[in-house]
């Protein structure tokens, strides 16, 4: 059992270095996922702003429909004015067209006001096309951001594992089948620190006799949490 102290400290620094490259590298995936999530939010809104003015273009045009309907039939009704036999038929006649004439005033006021609301709706598309271009670029930039970042993480990694092989070979064989168990559930939290006879694992108090051992180089792995202990310089 020839392990100082300084080695488990090295090595628990070499187990955070890894597990800080590790969730490092976790960013890239969750922001390219962030981005891909506003795109689809981008183009969701642009889809609905594009129904929005369909449905109010249709609309304009449906109202537009209705007034050539009725201006053709005040054209019929006036040319029957002609052929009126009585004064009262000449006079209903001229009532109907009168209040038809009204009527498409109102259509016309209507019309204006949906062309306005349309030409609205046209620049919701607008922005919302500026939506989709703006999430779409930030989704390329992050993704070149990251490639270009895990690329570097990733060389990093390959070198602190060989660093950290090479470490752990240097644990004696009886705790080497506990150590890599705990190691491979927890990472950099299957050792911890010893300070004022607390784990640091657990941060309960050692007993006098545990704080003893660890004192004369014991390898010792926390009874309460199962952390590999090791003293604080
Ligand atoms: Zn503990």
């Amino acid at each position: 059992m020839a392990v100082s102290a300084e080695a488990l400290r090295e090595l628990h620094r070499i187990h955070r270095q890894r597990a800080d490259l590790l969730d490092r590298l976790r960013q890239g995936p969750r922001q390219t996922e962030r981005c891909q999530i506003n795109v689809k939010r981008a183009q969701t809104s642009l889809g609905d702003a594009k129904a929005e003015l369909q449905k109010g273009r249709l609309g304009a045009d449906d109202k537009q429909l209705q007034l050539r309907d009725r201006e053709a039939k005040i054209d019929v009704l006036k040319s029957k004015l002609n052929a009126c036999t009585s004064n009262r038929e000449f006079q209903t006649l001229k009532e109907q067209i009168a209040a038809d004439g009204q009527a498409n005033c109102v259509l016309e006021d209507e019309i204006f006001e949906a062309l306005e609301r349309n030409d609205e709706l046209q620049l919701g598309v607008q922005s919302g096309k500026s939506g989709v271009e703006a999430a779409e670029s930030e989704k390329t930039e992050v993704g070149a951001r990251f490639a270009k970042q895990d690329e570097e993480l990733n060389a990093e990694l390959t070198r602190v594992e060989a660093e950290l092989t090479e470490a752990e070979q240097g644990l004696p064989a009886e705790i080497r089948e506990e150590y890599d168990r705990v190691a491979a559930a927890r990472g950099a939290d299957a050792l911890a620190a010893v300070e004022d006879q607390v784990c640091g694992g657990c941060f309960q108090q050692l007993t006098i006799q545990t704080q003893n051992e660890l004192l004369l180089g014991a390898l010792l792995f926390c009874k309460r949490c199962g952390c590999l202990m090791y003293l604080t310089e």
